[in-house]
């Protein structure tokens, strides 16, 4: 089985705070990896680290074996230029809690923008391709619908087809269903789990404990800025074994 993020003592701070103190966690190639924990325990920020929106502090960040925002030459790192690190965020797709849809485009073209703007496929290939990526997220018949026009979980399945189009080989998902009326959850979970059978690697931050317990391969509790707990979903959610994961899930479960 192989890797396809490894984190080793992963620092972040802001200023003087302390967010990211020590992350350690691996996720294979081909898994579910969900990540949970209390408001400000810095999930959002480890996934921006992974996908080059913040810059770690200290310690090793990886994506499929390389590096990630560095170069490493005789013990030393060496910050990426803009074009490497591009190159790097390309192979990642991202989902965030607010869809982030160009509003001015219809479902089809947000779909085709980033292959036709940033991988120069032809338009025509680029239209074809969302279009069966809009299938896929059982959006066939919304293909000329402008953002404004489409619920909330037909937007958050918008967004997924268009980091789908990219053919990531990492999916990070930022709480995709937090900002969901209840009652359109679930479409985008099915979207999710369909993406897992597929055997996408998806890394997860959500606080559906079903999906988790259902879809996951393996969960971390995250609190304060480290990994508090991992293991099996159902375990850890099931049996957790430390006092912040307990209180944690009696207020979420
Ligand atoms: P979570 O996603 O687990 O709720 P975040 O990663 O969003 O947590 O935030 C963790 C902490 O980092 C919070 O205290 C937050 O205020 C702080 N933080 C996040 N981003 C920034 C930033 N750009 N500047 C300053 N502080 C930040
Ligand atoms: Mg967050």
């Amino acid at each position: 089985m192989s890797t396809m993020v490894k984190a080793e003592a992963v620092h972040k701070s802001f200023g003087p705070v302390h967010v990211l103190q020590g992350i350690d966690l691996e996720v294979r190639t081909g898994e579910v990896f969900c990540i949970v924990g209390p408001s400000g325990s810095g999930k959002s920020t480890f996934l921006r680290c992974i996908n080059h929106l913040e810059k770690i502090n200290a310690g090793r960040l990886y994506v499929d074996g390389t590096l990630v925002g560095y170069r490493e030459k005789g013990g030393k790192l060496y910050e990426l230029r803009d074009r490497e690190v591009a190159a790097q965020r390309r192979d990642i797709g991202m989902v965030f809690q607010r869809f982030n849809l160009f509003p001015h485009m219809t479902a089809v073209e947000n779909v085709m923008e980033a292959p036709v703007q940033v991988k120069r496929v032809p338009k025509a290939e680029a239209r074809k391709r969302a279009e069966d990526l809009l299938d896929r997220v059982g959006l066939a018949d919304k293909r000329e619908s402008y953002p404004a026009q489409l619920s909330g979980g037909q937007q958050q399945r918008v967004a997924i087809a268009r980091a789908l189009a990219m053919d990531p080989k990492l999916m990070l998902f930022d709480e995709p269903t937090s900002a969901l009326d209840p009652e359109l959850v679930g479409e985008v979970l099915d979207v999710m789990k369909a993406l897992a059978r597929d055997g996408m690697t998806m890394v997860v931050v959500t606080h559906e404990m079903g999906f988790a317990r259902e879809v996951g391969d393996s969960l971390v509790f995250m609190d304060g800025g480290v990994v508090v707990e991992s293991g099996d979903p159902r375990e850890v959610l099931g049996n957790p074994r430390h006092e912040r994961t307990k209180s944690f899930l009696s207020k979420v479960l």
